[in-house]
């Protein structure tokens, strides 16, 4: 999954990127609204974190660019504490939730596992399940016929973007631009190993492959 973090307070958004990257998101940041205008209607965000008082242009103008131009992305905003106005002018515009600052680092974690699963209708459930595995995003574990599976990192990212896609086709470059952020080289060979490396753990059934096309994730086990 990858995001956009939208916020010019450089310390918050160096402990924000830390914070998601251990969690397995892909993040993009920007500082500037302008930027944020561009960049977020441009890139194929799964997820965008916006902070309202902006440089270059006001939160609030950006995502109601976003959403006139007829961006759906999921929008979570930062508002100020107890600011009931921000919150009221930010849903308004467009926003699917907002968190006040500070906040919890968990928290931020929790909405934005939520957002997603809801963008994708799923259930928010304390494991994300498909095609016979439940997916314990906090300690990022799989389990199958009730055997835990441990994963790497990246086997994890991997996996919880086909979890929020199953039985959809997905091309390698696709997965690519939702697993790395902008900055990571992308080698979609990488995406081949880390797939084998899955099916080795989980069965061969799980992740189908459509020579020339992609990868279907639980097509054929439901
Ligand atoms: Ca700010």
């Amino acid at each position: 999954m990858r995001l956009l973090l939208v916020e010019d307070h450089v310390p918050l958004a160096d402990e924000l990127i830390s914070g998601l990257n251990s969690k397995g998101y892909a993040v993009d940041w920007l500082a500037d609204g302008r930027d944020a205008v561009h960049q977020g209607a441009s890139e194929p965000y799964d997820l965008i974190i916006l902070d309202l008082g902006l440089p270059g242009l006001p939160g609030l103008e950006v995502l109601q660019q976003w959403r006139s131009g007829g961006l759906l992305t999921p929008v979570l905003i930062l508002t100020a504490r107890g600011s009931w106005a921000e919150r009221i002018e930010g849903l308004k515009a467009g926003a699917d939730d907002y968190l006040g600052k500070p906040f919890h680092p968990e928290e931020l974690q929790l909405r934005i596992q939520a957002l997603l699963r809801r963008s994708h209708g799923l259930v928010n459930q304390p494991t994300l399940e498909a095609a016979g595995l439940q997916l314990d995003e906090s300690r990022q574990c799989v389990a199958q016929d009730g055997v835990e599976v441990q994963l790497t990192a990246a086997e994890f990212r991997l996996l919880r973007y086909f979890m929020h896609h199953p039985a959809q086709l997905l091309s390698k470059s696709h997965l690519a631009e939702h697993l790395y952020d902008g900055e990571t080289e992308r080698d979609s060979n990488v995406i081949e190993v880390h797939v084998n490396h899955l099916r080795r753990k989980l069965g061969r059934a799980v992740i189908e492959t459509r020579r020339g096309q992609g990868y279907r994730f639980g097509a054929t086990t439901e």
